[in-house]
């Protein structure tokens, strides 16, 4: 039998984060997740039975991919075989990101041409996988020296400002500032300043 994937929604907008900020991308979200963050604004996708389980034939049959990025989010999309829907996005000559939380291993074999790993307090930070950029939420409770800043190369680490927060930002702005050797960003969600889904 073909791998079927439970997908919560597929949607056309812009990457709101990171490095591809501002492009045009398709979405797709799997259902599933390992964590529970209490801050994570896609709960709705932790549950896997409330999903549509579709192949890939039917997931290309049903969406039109117009966008040049697809991005695989979740949820937590590495739970599921990634490999199947990849190969025929690329076959579209899509390019392909894969946002995770970093809790488990990206197969070479997938095929994914980018990593964005968001590591989480829920799993100590913990990456066990390869990272393209990194993001990190800044709540309360952040603190800077969980950052390995060895895993990706200067400047692609983003430090994300929780739910448009205030003091979120306020902590995101300084830490930044005072920690020039470290090249590390703020991280805007773009999406949420331009009202778009
Ligand atoms: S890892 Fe992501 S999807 Fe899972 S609970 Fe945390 S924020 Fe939500």
């Amino acid at each position: 039998m073909s791998t079927q994937y439970p997908i919560v929604e597929v949607f056309e907008s812009i990457q709101g984060e990171g490095t591809f900020l501002g492009l045009g991308a398709s979405f797709i979200r799997l259902a599933g997740c390992n964590l529970r963050c209490p801050w994570c604004d896609t709960k709705h996708s932790f549950d896997v039975q409330a999903a549509s389980l579709l192949s890939v034939d039917a997931i290309l049959g049903t969406w039109r991919f117009t966008q040049p990025l697809v991005v695989i989010t979740g949820g937590e999309p590495t739970l599921h075989d990634l490999g199947p829907l990849v190969r025929e996005l690329k076959k579209l000559g899509k390019f392909v990101t894969l946002e995770t939380n970093g809790t488990n291993p990206v197969p070479n074999e997938w095929g994914i041409d980018w990593v964005t790993v968001s590591p989480k307090p829920g799993s100590n930070y913990a990456i066990n996988c390869r990272a393209d950029e990194l993001k990190y939420v800044v709540d309360d409770d952040f603190e800077i020296g969980v950052i390995q800043t060895e895993r990706v190369p200067l400047q692609r680490i983003y430090l994300q400002v929780e739910s448009g927060r205030p003091e979120s930002a306020s902590r995101a702005f300084t830490l930044v500032t005072m920690n020039p050797d470290l090249h590390l960003r703020v991280g805007v969600q773009l999406h949420k300043v331009l009202h778009v889904e």
